[in-house]
């Protein structure tokens, strides 16, 4: 039996519950749907220990409050099909209707190989600091953070709030352009405020700017790194390493559904207008799945496509003022933060690329086409669907998984075998 609702978000990080919210104060029953069991996305995932921030719980209680909102917590979209989409709780599958339909999907963390990132103890950055959220034990703990963008600042803070011992962070990008990147803020000042906070809850934590971490060593688990700095190689011994390079929007099932996309670097967003609208009709995408740009400009873009999707006109000159002002923002973060050429080089070639299926990256030698390369190796058919491996192989300039087939994400047969029709094949 299928659920309709005149509007239905996916995705209920900070661009979803606003436009969850701003949708239903307009009169429209939405339906807002998560893979995680409670709102919030990634930066206000909920902290066992510390809870979430006032402005998360403020925007959560405006969407879930509302009676128009429908909350389908812990539901994962796993394919289109026709009229609706497919998606999976705890129990059962569930077909999803709807008449305006709002991508929300975010993004996730960049991982690049490097030998020794599969030992048990290295982590993404934002991986480490979900783990610290969700109770895994930090105290004590000795913690390297490398990679780059403010998220290593973000993942620190939390880890030692969580009673790490931080270590040191490395920051690729070097101090030339720090030093710039931190003159263009002015424009940001709430920005600035941020930035100043994070230091202040690391003093006493090395920053080391145009450092990289070239290798993790351990039998077992992390023993030590090894780091390139600018007077030279190091190695801190550590059982952590966090190490992110930035974050890549979630795409797929814009891409399933057909919406333009376009690439910026190695990596691909949703093109829309001014109103959030995608080239799909009654298709809206919201937050980092157009391009990483952060919490304040998924909010705004969240309550501009909630108010298009409900023909409601006024406050959006503002908001989309508001908005080119918050993208700038992350115009000037992508500018500064751009990844040196050799950190795409680190992996050698016995470096393990698809982890979920064991493949080197010596296999992949002499394939130029990813299909090739997926028929041979099954490298991106693991549980992941190459979304760990495709980004990483698209960053280090081998090829692109380009197409998206159905399932988006490990589906059981049932919930597949109860699809209507037959699941959408993908837009390629
Ligand atoms: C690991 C990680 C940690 C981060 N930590 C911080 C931080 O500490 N501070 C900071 O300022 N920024 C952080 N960010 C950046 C963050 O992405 C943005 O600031 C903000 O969360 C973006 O909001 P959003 O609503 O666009 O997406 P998100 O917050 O990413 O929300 C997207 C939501 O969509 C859901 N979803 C995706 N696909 C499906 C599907 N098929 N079915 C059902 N649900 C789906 C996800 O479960 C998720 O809850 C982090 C990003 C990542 C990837």
């Amino acid at each position: 039996m299928a659920e309709r609702y005149d509007v239905l978000v996916i995705g209920a990080g900070p661009a979803g519950l606003a436009a969850a919210s701003a949708a239903a104060a307009h009169g429209a029953r939405v339906g807002l749907v998560d893979a995680q069991p409670r709102a919030g996305g990634q930066v206000w995932r909920h902290d066992v220990q510390h809870g979430v921030p006032a402005l998360a719980r403020r925007h959560a209680a405006a969407a879930l409050e509302n009676s128009n909102v429908t909350w389908l917590p812990q539901t994962r979209v796993v394919a289109a099909e026709a009229g609706g989409l497919l998606a999976e709780d705890a129990q059962r599958a569930r077909h999803l209707e709807y008449g305006t339909l709002i991508l929300a999907t975010g993004a996730r963390e960049l991982l690049l190989p490097f030998p020794g990132w599969t030992l048990p103890g290295v982590t993404g950055a934002g991986g480490l600091q979900a783990l610290a959220k969700q109770g895994w034990p930090l105290a004590g703990k000795r913690v390297v953070v490398a990679g780059s963008g403010p998220l290593l600042l973000a993942t620190a803070a939390s880890a030692r709030r969580h009673g790490a011992r931080v270590l040191a962070m490395f920051e690729q990008a070097d101090r030339g352009t720090m030093i710039r990147f931190a003159r263009g803020l002015w424009r940001w000042p709430a920005r600035v405020v941020q930035a100043a906070s994070l230091r202040a809850q690391l003093a006493g934590v090395p920053y080391r700017w145009g450092s990289v971490v070239t290798a993790a060593h351990g039998d077992d688990g992390l023993r030590e790194v090894e780091v390139e700095e600018p007077h030279g190689r190091t190695r801190v011994a550590c059982d952590y390493l966090a190490a992110g390079y930035g974050l890549v929007p979630n795409v797929e099932l814009a891409r399933m559904l057909g919406c333009r996309l376009e690439s910026e670097g190695a990596h691909a967003h949703v093109c829309v207008d001014a109103n959030q609208r995608t080239s799909v009709s009654n298709v809206y995408a919201v937050g980092e799945t157009c391009g990483v740009g952060g919490r304040d400009s998924a909010l705004i873009e969240g309550a501009i496509a909630g108010l298009a999707a409900t023909g409601t006109t006024a406050g959006m000159a503002r908001l989309q003022r508001r908005r080119r002002h918050a993208r700038a923002f992350a115009t000037h973060l992508r500018e500064h933060f751009a990844l040196a050429p050799h950190i795409r080089a680190l992996a050698q070639p016995e470096t393990l690329i698809c982890r979920c299926e064991d493949v080197p990256l010596r296999a992949l030698d002499g394939f130029a086409d990813a299909r090739e390369a997926k028929l041979a190796t099954r490298c991106g058919m693991g549980p992941c669907q190459g979304r760990i491996c495709g980004a990483a192989l698209a960053e280090m300039g081998r090829f692109s998984f380009g197409s998206q087939r159905p399932p988006l994400f490990p589906a059981r047969l049932e919930t597949l075998a109860s699809s209507m029709t037959e699941v959408a094949e993908p837009a390629t």
